[in-house]
């Protein structure tokens, strides 16, 4: 374990006195499911006026202890990052582009009126907890480890103003392939009475405002008989902007030597995802043209049933790639396909292969830990 986080940022590691046995930590990665067990530590920073970040340390994962009054309760003042290390086929730990989730937390924290946490001791504190708990780590399969960065206003203090005092926190839970069963294509609800986001918001920020925010339409979504909402833009309720928690990529043409795949551009009320960066920066390997531009509900509905949109599919770090099966709108329902098609496969092959270390990363992705 290092013994710093960042020049001027010493981290201090205490060691859980009471770790799950090897026989606990066995069933748990049996069959792990997402985001409800976690590992035996976690890393802790401090923020405050005066010392600014202060006080890293790796203890055991325990509760947190807050005032009534910590403005955290109240306003919202936090945000999160989500990125997954994995058991490389080589029996090595790697984590995919953590300098990037790295860098989109320092841009959130800043719209957040937050002190931005050190890019360098992001990813540091995110090795450290690997390190300690790469026990943790699952091994096989699409099988991953977690890790859940975020940080919180932590003072006791009810006037609206940012925060004098911060966490950083990391914390890892083991994920299981999020398809157990096998790729199934999603159904989603385009959300007509309600929006994500909207120009000179939060949208592009990864904070913990913009999901309570978004629970209704899911609700919405799920009351429809569809997995996922999907968010239409602010303004004309017209533009395709992204799926729940995922980004959303068209693909246009059959004929496999032509074929483009389309993304909505980044307006400043999507969250860029990482997963729908690399797939942009990678698409050109597999000959396959990428593009981003604004589409709209009527323009996917239309291109299905023209077939000039052989594909539909959605990517985010939890799932990868999930095909979009079927779309459910006040202004007409439509289906795409059942099935994984041959683009979406594709890449979803390429991303997993790159993650996993079974495909050569030629993008200098893989972070080894
Ligand atoms: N959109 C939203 C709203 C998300 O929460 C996420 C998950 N972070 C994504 C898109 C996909 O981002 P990434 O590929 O970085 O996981």
């Amino acid at each position: 374990l290092p013994t710093q986080l960042a020049d001027g940022l010493p981290l201090t590691v205490d060691v859980s006195a009471h770790p799950r046995s090897d026989d606990e930590r066995a069933a748990i990665l049996a069959s792990p499911g997402f985001g409800s067990h976690f590992s035996d530590h976690m890393v802790l920073v401090k923020w405050d006026v005066q010392n600014g970040w202060h006080d890293a340390k790796i203890q055991a994962y325990q509760p947190f202890s807050l005032d009534p009054a910590n403005a955290i309760l109240h306003y919202a003042q936090s945000i999160f990052e989500g990125l997954k290390a994995y058991r490389q086929d080589d029996g090595t730990l790697a984590s995919f582009r953590p300098e990037a989730n790295a860098a989109r937390f320092a841009k959130s924290a800043r719209r957040l009126a937050m002190p931005p946490f050190p890019e360098d001791a992001f990813v540091a504190a995110c090795d450290a907890l690997v390190t300690i708990d790469s026990a943790w780590v699952p091994e096989g399969g699409e099988m991953s480890y977690y890790l859940r960065p975020f940080m919180f206003a932590s003072e006791s203090f009810l006037g609206v103003r940012p925060s004098n005092e911060y966490y950083f926190c990391v914390i890892g839970s083991p994920a299981a392939g999020y398809f157990s069963d096998g790729v199934q294509a999603v159904s989603v609800y385009a959300s007509e009475d309600y929006v994500r986001a909207a120009p000179g918001g939060t949208g592009e920020a990864k904070c913990g405002g913009n999901y309570a925010a978004s629970l209704l339409a899911q609700q919405q979504a799920a009351d429809e008989g569809c997995d996922q909402v999907v968010w239409l833009d602010a303004i004309e309720r017209k533009y395709v902007e992204e799926m729940g928690g995922m980004n959303l990529f068209f693909v246009y043409g059959k004929d496999p030597d032509n074929v483009e795949i389309v993304t909505p551009d980044l307006t400043g009320t999507l969250l860029p995802g990482i997963t729908r960066e690399s797939l942009l920066a990678a698409a050109g390997e597999l000959g396959i043209r990428a593009t981003e531009r604004k589409i709209s509900l009527a323009e996917w509905r239309d291109g299905v049933a023209s077939g000039d949109i052989s594909e539909s599919f959605a990517c985010g770090t939890a799932a990868v790639i999930t095909p979009v099966g079927s779309v459910k709108a006040r202004t007409g329902n439509f289906d795409i396909s059942t099935e994984m098609g041959p683009v979406t496969a594709k890449l979803r092959q390429l991303l997993l292969g790159v993650q996993h270390g079974t495909t050569p990363d030629t993008h200098n992705w893989i972070h080894k830990i």
